[in-house]
């Protein structure tokens, strides 16, 4: 087990940025500026953000190139890398790292890819945990010595941001994922329970090294139906709270207001004050680059759309939303003019209007004489069908479609 995943770590304060047209040269730049020999002759396992199929360039999925600096620089501290990934359900870990990119660069390299689905999981209590006080752990990361989350940086719908800390999510095991979106409230705590779930998690599936890839990011509704936005900067360190907290500053936001990291720095996990870290190099912040938020109510996004969101998990709040925005308008046609579309989502609904779309499993109890869309979640083109009558439609793939991470 990697020694740090049951103890706290010392915090250690340096982080290093780097900005250029190169994320290769990018990632070289910041990893050249750390003591990296530790890991001589150690087990070290590269972990993307790899959670669905995207082409490179989309905001997505970590660009192929930082992973394939990483890859060269662990190797030449001769470390036996690999890289890994689960990705979110319904999505072949394999078919992600071919879309993405990384497969060919690691195929050229000779390196490992790992499906982190494959095989059992281990079960990880987590002592400090208040919404999770377990998780599922895929078993094959308990083989490494060393784990580098290399996310991508995005805004995140449900958490604020997604960056290293969020990106270890990927490392639990297969269906285990949604748990953390399915959780009741926390009594006493005014905080969704999602963000103290990441938290918890933290304490126990916390990375040793933070590559965070700003080459292209993505800005509004991440992590997937957002828009991608082009910053050209790389930024790593051993605390992997610090590079979470200098990313969200490049992103014109605060670490401080993220929850997930503000829950974490309050039980020592890591340091999220910019104050007490030393980053470098000094003009770093000349690099900012505002990232726009998730919008706050989804009728602004969508103004003929009415969502009624009821103890729903974020895997059909992502598909919803990755629908609407895909196919809003190709809709319109199925509907009376100027009429409001309502949509269902969640379990536990009272009273919502006659004709309201039902999206998942969950909404099965106010089915009858309702269109409901099977699934947990469904993906876009399923919803096209149930609305259209179609067997199929001729978008994208389904599997590119599923939400959420
Ligand atoms: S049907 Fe949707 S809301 Fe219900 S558990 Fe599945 S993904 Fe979550």
């Amino acid at each position: 087990m990697p020694e740090n995943f049951l103890e706290k770590p010392l915090p250690r304060q340096n982080v290093y940025v780097a900005k250029g047209d190169s994320p290769y040269d990018n990632t070289r730049n910041v990893l050249s500026r750390m003591d990296l020999s530790f890991l001589k002759n150690k087990k070290v396992l590269l972990k993307p953000n790899i959670g669905r199929i995207a082409p490179k360039g989309k905001g997505i999925t970590t660009d192929p190139m930082v992973v394939a600096a990483a890859i060269d620089v662990f190797r030449e501290k001769n470390a036996d890398v690999s890289v890994g990934e689960s990705p979110i359900v319904g999505v072949d870990t394999m078919a992600a790292f071919h879309s993405s990119g990384i497969e060919s660069i690691a195929k050229k390299r000779n390196c490992k890819l790992i499906d982190l689905n494959m095989g059992k999981f281990i079960k990880i209590p987590a002592p400090d945990g208040i919404a999770i006080r377990e998780f599922k752990v895929c078993h094959q990361i308990f083989e490494y010595d060393f784990i580098v989350s290399i996310p991508v940086m995005k805004m995140h719908m449900h958490t604020c941001v997604s960056l290293s800390i969020k990106n270890m999510k990927g490392c639990l095991w297969r269906r285990s994922k949604v748990d953390l979106h399915m959780l009741p409230p926390v009594e006493g705590i005014d905080e969704r329970p999602i963000n103290i779930a990441i938290a918890d998690m933290a304490g126990v599936l916390r990375p040793q090294l933070a590559i965070i890839d700003g080459t292209v990011g993505m800005e509004g509704l991440g992590p997937s139906a957002g828009t991608a936005k082009s910053l050209g900067v790389i930024v790593a360190g051993f605390d992997s709270f610090a590079a979470d907290a200098v990313a969200c500053k490049l992103m014109g936001t605060s670490a401080e207001e993220v929850p997930h990291l503000r829950i974490g720095a309050e039980r020592n996990y890591g340091v999220i004050d910019i104050t007490r870290l030393s980053i470098t190099p000094d003009r770093w912040e000349d690099w900012t680059s505002p990232f726009s938020p998730p919008p706050e109510n989804l009728s602004i996004e969508f103004p003929n759309i009415k969502v009624h969101d009821r103890n729903s998990c974020s895997a059909c709040q992502s598909t919803l939303l990755l629908f609407l925005k895909r196919y809003r308008t190709k809709i319109l046609d199925y509907f009376p003019q100027d009429t409001i579309i309502n949509f269902a989502i969640g379990k536990g609904h009272n009273n919502i209007p006659e004709k309201t779309i039902c999206i998942g499993n969950c909404t099965d109890g106010i089915r009858k004489n309702r269109t409901f869309i099977k699934g947990c979640p469904p993906v876009a083109s399923e919803i096209m069908c149930g609305i259209t009558g179609k067997v199929s439609v001729d978008f994208l793939d389904g599997k590119s479609e599923t939400p959420d991470d």
